[in-house]
């Protein structure tokens, strides 16, 4: 049987025009991936974008357009990309957030999660910088403020949401890493997320209320 691979490059947010690392991110990629294809592996090249989120959101309110319109003409810059740099996706796939098929497969992830039992409803507040689109602790916070994001004020938010029960893998990641010890390349890599899991894993919020962020997949079941 034919070795498979399967090689993805990140997925930019299109809230900006590409950055010039990500060029060299695909161009790496595509060259990866060629190689592969040479050794008489089969590859699958995944690339695209990442549509969703509150800076987008708000990026496209800001500039009077429906947000739909906003990023169809902003991934349009990062598929250009493509040709420009020659990328081969024959056997790859451009996918968008806000491709009707990722929007299934994410709401089947869901529900294969919650029959699994990983997924739960609690309260929950958090300080939140919409520079970085991430939640922040106080020990990552400089006089209040991010330090990425001096100029934007730290929104302190609570509301219900669904949170994803990350702290149950703790041991069955260890002990995946101690089976296979290239699970993780290279191995400074993995002696760095083991530290890190080792450190314990914390819950975290898997959902927005869509009263607050109407751009993005429902979950399932859930028209809040
Ligand atoms: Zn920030």
């Amino acid at each position: 049987m034919r070795k498979k691979s399967y090689l993805t490059t990140t997925l930019p947010y299109v809230n900006a025009a590409p950055h010039i690392g990500f060029a060299l991110e695909l161009v790496q990629a595509d060259a990866a991936a060629r190689y592969l294809r040479h050794e008489e592996c089969e590859v699958f090249l995944n690339t695209g974008t990442d549509e969703h989120g509150v800076k987008i959101y708000r990026n496209a309110v800001a500039e009077g357009k429906d947000p739909q319109t906003y990023v169809d003409e902003n991934a349009a810059h990062f598929k250009k990309l493509l040709t420009a740099l020659n990328i081969d996706l024959q056997s790859g796939r451009f996918i968008r957030t806000t491709d009707p098929a990722h929007a299934a497969a994410a709401q089947e992830f869901w529900r294969r999660c919650d029959a699994a039992g990983d997924i739960y409803k609690a309260k929950y507040r958090v300080k939140y910088c919409s520079g970085c689109e991430l939640e922040k602790t106080d020990s990552e916070l400089e006089n209040g403020h991010c330090p990425l994001h001096p100029a934007l004020a730290i929104e302190e938010r609570e509301e219900e949401n669904y949170f994803f029960k990350f702290s149950r893998y703790q041991e069955r990641l260890l002990e995946l890493y101690a089976k296979y010890q290239d699970f993780v390349l290279p191995e400074f890599r993995l002696n760095e997320i083991r530290r890190f899991v080792e450190g314990g894993l914390s819950d975290f919020s898997i959902s927005r209320l869509k009263e607050k962020m109407p751009w993005g997949v429902s979950v399932p079941e859930d028209e809040g």
